[in-house]
């Protein structure tokens, strides 16, 4: 099926079409320059953003597919979780759409779609069958970004297209790395049984990022900003903490504890705080690349050994990696490195999937057709919270 995917839930705006598990295109417009001097997103900026860049959006995503909004089957559209007034624009211009085209809509789970994308496959698009003019901006991207930027081992898009027979693998798992989320997944259906094996208890990975940048001077947003500069730092120089990693905490596997594949980061922003103050107090300069290099081994190691934890223990033995904080350098080496000695396939999507965009919601939308499920219909409104395991509305 042809499926247009819609995202509005924080500060991009995206638009991304695709075909089954082929991806036409992703066009994604993004109000950040706009947040910058504030040092994070401001709803209402977010919002009236939305509104700005929807319809221009749409139709440049429609021209770089060369298809029109009669060739498309389905809608889909993010109705959470996210910020409440950025949603309403997406899924207020869905609902229009809809209705105003007859196509069904599908209301899907943001947080599904930033694992979902994983499915797509990664042969770059030449031309599609509708005879519309190549795709260029997504599918380009697709092919230069497959194969982890970085050579990390891990695969780029499933190669042989992991969702392409609607068929996945009975033992996938999820890793979801985001801005306001870090959880790792049992995924049984893509469609409607995703199960929490755990979670962030506090702060989400990719906030840790925000706030220990903002405190080390660095700017918004955080992640790319470290993930740069501790290049150049020594991440052995100090060590920082990982949260709930000691044997109290861990629980036995017969009687896994709250904990036992559960997260907590904002020790650790404390204790970053306070190593800054130290340097400051004895007026020495402050060495923020080395500091930033250690913050980063200290999330990324404890991420990746709960998560290869608890695919070990719950016979996971394939993994989608997603999420922006998926765009990581190192944590798409160690969890590359990690998964291959536990002998676990990964399968991590190219750096342009990884932060919002419209393609993850379309690839999600596409499972959704594919397995029957039934559309939305346009009565549903965002959910500001919605729980990963409601995967659609
Ligand atoms: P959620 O998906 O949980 O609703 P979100 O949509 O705001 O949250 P994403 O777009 O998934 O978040 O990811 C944005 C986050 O990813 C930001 O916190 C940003 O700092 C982080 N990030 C982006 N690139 C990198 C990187 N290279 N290294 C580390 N973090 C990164
Ligand atoms: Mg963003
Ligand atoms: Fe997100």
């Amino acid at each position: 099926p042809l499926v247009l995917g819609i995202e509005s839930s924080c500060d991009e705006t995206g638009v991304g079409i695709v075909r089954g598990t082929t991806l036409l295109t992703n066009t994604v417009s993004s109000s950040m320059d706009e947040h910058v001097r504030f040092g994070g997103v401001i709803p209402e900026i977010a919002s009236r953003a939305h509104l700005d860049a929807f319809v221009p959006t749409l139709q440049e995503a429609l021209h770089e597919a060369g298809v029109t909004l009669e060739d498309i089957d389905a809608i889909a559209v993010t109705s959470g979780p996210g910020l409440a007034g950025a949603l309403m624009v997406g899924v207020c211009a869905a609902k229009a759409l809809a209705v105003a085209t007859g196509k069904p809509l599908y209301a899907i789970n943001h947080l599904v779609a930033h694992v979902g994308v994983g499915l797509l496959d990664g042969k770059p698009v030449a031309g599609n069958p509708d005879g519309g003019a190549p795709a260029s901006g997504g599918a380009a991207g697709l092919a230069s970004a497959g194969l982890g930027a970085d050579g990390l081992g891990a695969d780029g898009l499933g190669a042989d297209g992991l969702g392409a027979d609607g068929r996945l693998p009975e033992n996938l798992g999820a890793l979801l790395v985001s801005g306001g989320h870090t959880e790792i997944l049992r995924i049984r259906r893509i469609t409607d049984d995703v199960e929490m094996l755990g979670s962030t208890i506090d702060d989400a990975a990719g906030e840790a990022y925000d706030k220990v940048a903002r405190l080390l001077g660095l700017g918004y947003p955080g992640g790319p900003a470290i993930d740069k500069l501790a290049k150049q730092g020594n991440a052995k120089a100090i060590r920082f903490p990982r949260g709930l990693t000691q044997p109290k905490y861990v629980g036995t596997v017969e009687e896994p504890g709250p904990h036992r594949y559960d997260w907590s980061f904002s020790g650790l922003k404390t204790a970053v705080a306070r190593c800054v103050e130290q340097f400051e107090a004895r007026g020495e300069d402050v060495p923020v690349a080395d500091i930033a290099a250690a913050f980063q081994e200290a999330v990324v190691d404890v991420i990746t050994s709960k998560a290869v934890l608890a695919c070990r223990e719950n016979g996971i033995t394939e993994l989608l990696l997603g999420g922006g904080v998926a765009a990581n350098s190192r944590l798409r080496e160690l969890t590359g490195q990690r998964c291959s000695a536990a002998g676990i396939t990964l399968h991590v999507p190219p750096l342009s999937l990884c932060t919002d965009n419209g393609a993850m919601v379309a690839a999600l939308g596409a499972q959704l057709v594919m397995a029957g499920i039934d559309p939305s219909g346009v009565a549903f409104a965002p959910d500001s919270s919605l729980p990963v395991t409601t995967v659609s509305v």
